[in-house]
């Protein structure tokens, strides 16, 4: 957040009259959060008030004091307000009928939620109904380490950077919990969910914006010089793709690497091509079709790739961002 984010930050009542404590001067640094996370008592503070958010009208999130107390169960009165302080400003607003989480402590309950129920260190489906990109064969998902891949029964995938399973066609982080029981239970559904979602990422990367906190992201074009992905991903760039794009952002250093068509699957003449192909939402279908065209990179200039779609030939300049040419 930026310094003048309390500005912003003033609840709409403010303007009707309304009294509030004085907002902390100092923002809190990202250690701060850690430590907010770390307590037990401020965290199940965070949990009850952002519970009453997801429950109640906006108006009536407010919890008054001793409420707030007994349902965080800690008898102690002034323990609990020594833990209720330390979040009043950037987590958490006091208001004259009690106490509201604000957006950076229900971000914080967020992120524990989603990272909180992961699943076993390391599993792998069935093989699916999902077919490979490279060779047509079915896929399994798997998740290792916070990484969901789809993974090829029968060729060396796509992917072979270190400690990847012979197979790997994609490499995704996903928060643990939302990844389940859900490699047993419905691994289809897992398949779809995980690369829709990169899909939708990787083209709010292309249009130079980050999907996670918003700012500004630069994509550069990774070519391979001595490109041989004869024997499965080459030993040198390790993708079975002479180049992919590798996006960072600025602010949060969000990023990672992307089959180039990936990117800019919303824009024309890729989005005519995947509707041609009769895909029409975003899951593991659209990003294997999008991983898969065939490309080349450019020599010319500007660092680039081409594709040959139906709609003719198209090059994709990346250079910072990402611009199409046709
Ligand atoms: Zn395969
Ligand atoms: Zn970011
Ligand atoms: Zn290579």
């Amino acid at each position: 957040m930026s310094d003048d984010a309390t500005l912003g930050d003033v609840p709409d009542s403010a303007a009707e009259g309304e009294t509030y404590d004085v907002v902390r001067e100092d923002r809190q640094s990202p250690e701060d959060s850690f430590a907010v996370v770390g307590n037990e008592t401020r965290l199940a503070i965070l949990r009850v008030l952002h519970e009453r958010v997801a429950v109640a009208d906006r108006t009536e999130y407010t919890v008054p004091f001793t409420e707030l107390r007994e349902a965080v169960g800690e008898a102690d009165s002034g323990k609990f307000s020594y833990h209720l302080n330390q979040l009043l400003g950037e987590f958490v607003e006091k208001r004259p009928e009690g106490y509201a989480i604000r957006y950076p402590g229900t971000e914080l309950v967020r992120t524990v939620k989603s990272g909180a129920v992961a699943p076993t260190e390391s599993a792998v489906s069935e093989p699916t109904t999902a077919s490979c990109y490279l060779c047509g064969a079915p896929v399994s998902v798997a998740y290792t380490n916070g990484y969901v891949s789809a993974q090829c029964t029968e060729c060396p995938g796509a992917l072979g950077f270190d400690h990847m399973p012979e197979g790997t066609l994609s490499s995704i982080p996903v928060p643990g919990g939302a990844v389940g029981d859900d490699i047993d239970a419905a691994p289809e559904a897992l398949l779809d969910r995980v690369h829709g979602r990169f899909c939708h990422r990787a083209r709010t990367f292309g249009d130079g914006s980050c999907p996670r906190c918003g700012g500004p992201a630069e994509s550069g074009l990774r070519e391979c010089p001595d490109h041989d992905p004869s024997e499965g991903p080459c030993a040198e760039c390790g993708t079975s793709m002479p180049a992919t794009v590798r996006v960072t952002c600025e602010v949060c250093s969000e990023g990672g690497i992307s089959p180039p068509a990936c990117m800019v699957t919303h824009r024309a003449p890729f989005r005519e091509a995947l509707a041609g192909a009769g895909i029409d939402d975003l899951g593991y279908d659209a990003f294997a079709l999008s991983a898969g065209w065939p490309m080349r990179v450019v020599d010319g200039d500007e660092p680039a790739v081409e594709y040959d779609l139906a709609a003719g030939r198209v090059r994709v300049v990346v250079d910072g961002d990402i611009r199409i040419l046709r």
